[in-house]
């Protein structure tokens, strides 16, 4: 089937993904496989914006191309790269560096967001960030970008940036990527208040153990005015409930929402069925994701393949800016 265009994303090395990230993002890259041509690029270097102590990057960007590929990425048609192994993005970014007001930058949410979250490692790079995206974006000439809701200010700013380059050097030879925005659902952690995320330790890693899963479940906090066995809960607050839509079959998803109301089940039993159902959903992947880590060269040598080939695209671009910019 002719595929509709090319589709471009980065994500965060962020070591062994979790729920948050399987089904806020990975399963939306697997999906989009199917009709788009798809780069996929683990960025390692928009990591360095934050992480000061980079000991875990190398084996957390691998844990992460293992995930992705455990989950359904198929690198014989879809490019998976590291971001860092693609040289040119660095001389884009620089590049588009010049055509991007800093007063822009600065104004962007998300950085006065990033600030607030590490208000002592303000650096240059966490400044640019947009303008390294912008420029991962533009270097593959993609098509598509797949935002979720929250991200769309982002695609917008390197949309902007492209303008701007292709205004100042009077050329089109960047692209103005679509946007595509997806559903994202707002996985919420066991803490039950905040977005599942590594750093706030409220996460459950894909990869675990059926029994690390189990023991993570059941720290999962439900209806907070649900204290005793025999009180009625209400699901409708209960994030144990959320997930069991997604991963418990509809007619137990039913049941539980009518015994909870009437304290006919527990949550230790709830929480207890609920891993059960995570536990076999995730059964594939986790088998293919102990194929994958038992050949680590396999898997160095799909991240090498997709980046002799994201090079190549990244070449042909660079070529026309360079020509465009009039440097040599
Ligand atoms: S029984 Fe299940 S849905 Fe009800 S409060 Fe407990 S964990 Fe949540």
């Amino acid at each position: 089937m002719a595929k509709k265009g090319r589709v471009f994303s980065g994500i965060r090395p962020t070591g062994r993904a979790h729920l948050g990230n399987y089904l806020g993002a990975i399963q939306n890259y697997v999906a989009l496989q199917d009709e788009y041509e798809c780069i996929y690029c683990i960025v390692d270097l928009h990591a360095l914006t934050t992480v000061e102590d980079t000991i875990n990057l190398r084996q957390n960007t691998y844990e992460m191309a293992l995930d992705l590929l455990a989950a359904g990425i198929r690198p014989e048609e879809t490019i998976l790269f590291v971001q860092s192994h693609v040289p040119q993005v660095t001389e884009l970014h620089t590049i588009l560096s010049m055509v991007t007001p800093l007063g822009k930058l600065t104004d962007l949410p998300t950085f006065k967001e990033k600030v607030r979250q590490n208000p002592n490692n303000v650096n240059y790079g966490l400044v640019g960030y947009p303008v390294l995206m912008s420029a991962d974006i533009a270097l593959y000439k993609t098509d598509v970008v797949p935002v979720g809701i929250d991200q769309a200010p982002h695609l917008e700013f390197a949309r902007e940036t492209v303008r701007s380059f292709n205004y100042r050097y009077n050329t089109n030879v960047l692209k103005e990527a679509a946007m595509k925005t997806t559903e994202v659902p707002k996985v919420l952690g066991i803490d039950g208040k905040e977005k599942m995320s590594k750093s706030l330790d409220n996460h459950i890693e894909i990869a675990a153990t059926p029994e690390e899963t189990l023991q993570r479940v059941m720290m999962m906090v439900t209806d907070p005015q649900r204290i005793r066995r025999q009180d009625p809960g209400n699901p409708d607050v209960c994030n144990v409930f959320s997930l069991h839509k997604i991963f418990t079959p509809k007619e137990d998803v039913e049941m539980i929402n009518v015994e909870c109301r009437r304290a006919g089940i527990g949550c230790v039993d709830c929480k207890k069925r609920f891993a059960a159902n995570l536990n076999k959903a995730l059964e594939p992947f986790r088998t293919r994701r102990a194929e994958l880590a038992s050949q680590p060269d396999r898997v160095m040598a799909i991240l090498e393949d997709g980046a002799r080939r994201a090079r190549a695209i990244a070449e042909e671009t660079m070529k026309e800016v360079r020509a465009a910019v009039q440097l040599p």
